[in-house]
């Protein structure tokens, strides 16, 4: 087993990453910025290591100052987490060049499957179904006009290097694909430093059904089955669910294979995501793989009882996969809430600050992934997610319940964030339905933040509203 792995990241998932490695008998040190000194995850670990300041380019994007911090404190491994340099090739190699075990694939894994319009030739070499759409890259306007016109409208410009819903445009006629195309491409090279651009069918309102892999150096691949990621505003998730409602277990087996093949296909090693979207006939197209764990990994966990960062650490020290595709069963329903520092009210605009008192809810099939504490600082300089809230039932109508009382019981105060969106969404009539697409939120939203506004923007309101509209 792996002895001292060093966390390149911070917030939540550096809670939950050095959580694991101490339940494991793993070290772990942790990096922290100067804005992050009284960081849960600098406390909690075995040992922290100030890697720079606050900016995170300086701290937690800099190669260089992890590396150093990696091999100063004789770590054998490093977890790089999710978001920061958790997808970036260069990171890889720099911790492989310096004999250090990176916890994901290989650089040139994480090289092929991050450029996106690589990845979709790859998959469809190995007969994975992708979505219609241009051979590679597009070189200019001209080309991605014309590659429109071929696919047919409406089409989505996406950038080969983006991620986060950026660099993304749907484009509906000939007429606006010019203006769409120089504005994606000119987003995604001041974001992701490369302005490729490819052109996709645009799937109108899809589902985002996407499956958790594990894939050990010995060819082991097994699939933990789908999340349902289609609540989603901008792109970005704000809620996720699995077992996926009403997916016949035709298809399910399907797109569990087809996950397993795209694994393959790119000789894939360690925890990944293979993302898909579905239409209304059911049909399903690989959209990309993230090569990293990924936010919504513990609904996977809640209803498989596999632990995913564990099988990390296990992976990453030169251990079979614990399980084989057989011993993986889905029982009973989980959702996830992102909860994030942001002000509903002004169109989601992060609203950091401190946190004057924090209560989280527990019991019965509920867990919370988080770094706060009460008096803890929201820092500006990072991702506005604060926690996240995971409800587990037997059935799924159980797992909302469960949802509804513990974001009723949660309180956070000093900031605004996005819980008493999620709160209300568990009530919503066609959230409780089921089966609805990544237009949905879009759609309902008006009427959420209606309510909340009735309620004062008060969670202990909520009730009332609520009950007012019913
Ligand atoms: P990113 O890496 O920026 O998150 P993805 O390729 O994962 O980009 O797509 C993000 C979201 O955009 C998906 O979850 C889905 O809602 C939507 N999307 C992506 N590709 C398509 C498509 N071809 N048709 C319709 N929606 C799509």
């Amino acid at each position: 087993m792996l002895k001292r792995v060093l966390i390149a990241n911070r917030g939540e998932i550096a809670v939950r990453i050095i959580r694991e490695c101490l339940d494991s008998s793993v070290e772990a040190v942790a990096v922290y910025s100067e804005a992050d000194r009284q960081a849960l995850h600098a406390v909690i670990a075995s040992r922290s290591v100030c890697i720079g300041p606050g900016k995170a380019s300086e701290s937690y994007l800099s190669i260089n100052n992890l590396i150093e911090a990696a091999k100063g404190t004789g770590c054998d491994a490093v977890h790089p987490g999710f978001g920061f340099l958790s997808e970036n090739g260069d990171f890889a190699r720099a911790c492989e060049d310096a004999g250090l075990k990176f916890i994901g694939p290989s650089s040139d894994v994480i090289d092929r499957m991050g450029n996106k319009a690589e990845a979709r030739k790859l998959m469809q070499q190995a007969g994975v179904p992708v979505v219609p759409g241009s051979d590679g890259v597009v070189r200019n306007a001209d080309e991605a006009a014309a590659e429109a016109e071929r696919i047919g409208f409406p089409v989505l410009l996406k950038a080969s290097a983006g991620g986060g819903g950026r660099g993304m445009r749907k484009v509906f006629d000939a007429e606006h694909v010019k203006e769409a195309f120089t504005a994606a491409s000119l987003e995604a090279a001041s974001c992701f430093g490369c302005g490729d651009m490819y052109v996709e069918k645009l799937i109108e309102n899809p589902r985002h059904i996407e499956f958790q892999i594990l894939a050990d150096r010995f060819g082991n691949v097994v699939h933990l089955y789908e999340r349902d990621c289609s609540i989603q505003r901008r792109n970005q998730k704000l809620v996720e669910e699995a077992p996926a409602w009403g997916l016949s277990e035709e298809l399910r087996e399907k797109m569990g294979a087809a996950a397993v093949k795209a694994a393959r296909a790119c000789g894939y090693e360690n925890a990944g995501t293979v993302e898909f979207v579905v239409d209304k006939e059911e049909n399903f197209y690989f959209i990309e793989m993230n090569t990293r764990i990924q936010v919504e990994h513990p609904v996977t966990e809640a209803v498989t009882g596999v632990n995913i960062v564990r099988e990390q650490l296990r992976i990453a020290s030169g251990l079979p996969l614990s399980i084989s595709q057989a011993d993986v069963t889905v029982t009973g329903h989980a959702l996830e809430c992102r909860i994030t520092a942001e002000n509903v009210f002004k169109d989601f605009m992060p609203c950091p600050g401190t946190v004057d008192f924090i209560h989280f809810p527990a019991g019965a099939g509920i867990r919370v992934d988080s770094a706060l504490y009460n008096g803890c600082e929201i820092s500006p300089y990072y991702d506005s997610m604060v926690a996240k809230v995971i409800a587990r039932g037997e059935t799924r109508l159980e797992a909302i319940r469960r949802m509804r009382r513990a974001l009723e019981e949660m309180v956070i105060t000093g900031v605004e964030t996005t819980l008493p969106v999620q709160h209300l969404l568990m009530y919503n009539q066609a959230f409780l339905r089921g089966g609805y697409d990544t237009g949905f939120l879009e759609k309902e939203l008006p009427e959420i933040l209606n309510i909340y506004e009735e309620a004062g923007g008060r969670n202990d309101q909520l009730d009332q509203s609520i009950s007012k509209k019913a």
